[in-house]
């Protein structure tokens, strides 16, 4: 059916925006994307219908103020980030000024043209080392990372202004999204690809001789860090949900997005084997600056105020959606 509302999605051709935005699109939106093409794919957002793609700067403020002095837009969903942590140690300005310094020039431009409604990409990342888990959103934010300070950063920002102004936002805490779109049209694709995931499969495609562990030392049952991944897909449906709450008049709100379940980096492995059939070697290695043993999220808020129900939980799903992915993009390339 279609949808008369307009939604702005900054960072739209990036891993999680694109997905959210064929979500959107399968809803009826209307949708802008606001992409400076740094990370994001121009080609994955060619192939979607009902979607203007205006390549610029969340930093440029002049482009914003006639972005919404042109479109009637209803709402904000804000991906527009840069998000590799070992890039933000070593560059954290770069960092500051664009997650945050950009995320204040949109916030101040919706502001002045009276937008009132935003879904915010926060992250795990913003809690630190946890000291209880599951995490749920109450626990004390102490990132370890300028990649999770810029992001917590912008958190206070969004309360800040909510507080001062009209404005409502739904802020999501994604823990580590993984997997791709499951009817193939939609995928993990990194250039530097840094992930997990994206390695792995890499591996067994052959791209790699083997796959770098990093740390086998952490205070966990195999040594390995813990990580809670939850589908791309479940991801976006949650950006739906957080929209029609904010345009139902919903109040500004935190949620934690994980599936609640911790897989290690041996665990994950081992399914990819058993999804792709290929032998994927691995090399014990260092731990990598800036990574926190054990990230597993208590997603009970989200469950409860926005009805979200995760379709994909499983490892095996998650692997195998990014499997048939990963095989149409680049097999043919690598082989
Ligand atoms: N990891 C790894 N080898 C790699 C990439 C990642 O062992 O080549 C580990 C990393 O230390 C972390 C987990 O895999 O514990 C997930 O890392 P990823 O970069 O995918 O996501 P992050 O948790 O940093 O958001």
């Amino acid at each position: 059916m279609p949808n008369e509302t307009t939604i702005l999605v900054t960072g739209g051709a990036g891993y999680i925006g694109s997905h959210t935005v064929l979500a959107l699109q399968d809803q009826g939106y209307q949708i802008i994307i606001l992409d400076n093409l740094v990370y994001g794919h121009r080609e994955l957002i060619e192939t979607l219908s009902a979607v203007k793609l205006i390549v610029g700067d969340i930093n440029d403020a002049e482009l914003l103020n006639s972005i919404f002095s042109t479109h009637n837009i209803a709402a904000v969903i804000h991906f527009a980030a840069y998000a590799y942590v070992g890039e933000s140690i070593q560059n954290p300005r770069k960092y500051y000024r664009n997650n945050v310094v950009g995320s204040l020039t949109l916030l101040e431009t919706m502001v002045d043209h009276g937008v009132n409604n935003i879904v915010f990409s926060s992250t795990c990342a913003t809690y630190g080392i946890p000291s209880t888990i599951p995490i749920t959103e109450e626990q004390a934010q102490n990132p370890i990372n300028p990649y999770g300070r810029s992001k917590l950063a912008v958190e206070k920002i969004l309360l800040d202004f909510s507080q001062a102004y009209d404005l409502k936002a739904v802020i999501f805490r994604y823990f580590n999204a993984a997997g791709a779109d499951p009817q193939g049209r939609l995928g993990e694709d990194h250039t530097p690809e840094t992930h997990l995931i994206p390695l792995i499969l890499y591996t067994a495609l052959g791209k790699y001789s083997q796959i770098n562990i990093y740390g086998t030392d952490y205070p966990t049952p195999d040594g390995t860090c813990i990580r809670d991944y939850i589908h791309v897909t479940d991801l976006a449906q949650a950006h739906l949900l957080g929209l029609t709450y904010l345009l139902q008049g919903g109040d500004t709100n935190i949620f934690n997005l994980g599936n609640g379940n911790g897989f290690s980096v041996r665990e994950m492995i081992a399914t990819a084997q058993l999804i792709t059939n290929r032998p994927i070697p691995v090399l014990d290695g260092d731990r990598r600056p800036g990574d926190p043993p054990i990230l597993v999220g208590s997603s009970e808020k989200a469950r409860q105020i926005l009805g979200w129900h995760p379709q994909y939980p499983l490892a095996k799903d998650i692997l195998a959606h990014a499997w048939t992915w990963h095989q149409q993009r680049h097999g043919d390339r690598l082989r």
